[in-house]
């Protein structure tokens, strides 16, 4: 069995023994609200964002982009589990702003094994097996913070199944300080447009 195989299963074992009253957990996030971030390993939001089980839904990919596949989970969220508050999650240093769609073509067209990061720059260990499948996908990267978030506020706030009511907020997580910063103009652009679909 591998080393991580047997922490994990041990991990658990511990964890289910104290697992007591929280069988009677409803499906439904008692706080009722949602959190998109990354999944950067460095950011646990049940810790920096005081949840306990139960509590809410999170929603994790790389760069905690609104991603096609994020938003079926919001709108699944709202729709059948009833948040009603969304918030959407960047953070510094974040492995997106390192590379782009070409930059991650070219490498995956190379070879398929784990790239370097050195002095800035990704690159390829060897030429073995590559493909070409990496032209497909659209990697979601990131060029600055605060436009992401600002942007993948907007894209959900405009999104036609997403009701008008939900606050959308947005924010930076500092992976130096593990503070939540404001990103001010993509809340303002997440603000709930009263009085139409409740
Ligand atoms: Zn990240």
């Amino acid at each position: 069995m591998s080393k991580v195989l047997e922490e994990v299963l041990a991990a658990n074992a511990a964890y289910s023994a104290g697992f007591g009253d929280k069988a009677d957990l409803a499906m439904p996030p008692k706080r009722r609200f949602a959190v998109l971030t990354c999944m950067d390993a460095r950011l646990d939001p049940a810790k920096f964002a005081g949840l306990a089980e139960g509590d809410a839904h999170v929603i994790r990919n790389a760069g905690g982009r609104a991603s096609d596949d994020a938003i079926r989970s919001l709108i699944i969220s709202y729709k059948l589990l009833a948040t009603r508050e969304w918030f959407v999650i960047h953070h510094t240093d974040c492995g997106m702003e390192t590379f782009t769609d070409d930059i991650m073509r070219d490498l995956l067209r190379n070879s398929l094994r784990t790239a370097e990061f050195r002095n800035g720059k990704w690159t390829d260990p060897g030429k073995t097996e590559g493909a070409p499948d990496g032209d497909f996908i659209d990697w979601l990267t990131i060029r600055n913070q605060e436009e992401s978030v600002l942007a993948d506020v907007r894209h959900i706030r405009r999104h036609p199944l997403v009701p008008q009511d939900i606050p959308i907020y947005g924010y930076i997580f500092d992976v130096k300080s593990g503070k939540l910063l404001e990103v001010a103009k993509a809340t303002e652009a997440g603000k709930p447009k009263i009085g139409k679909a409740a």
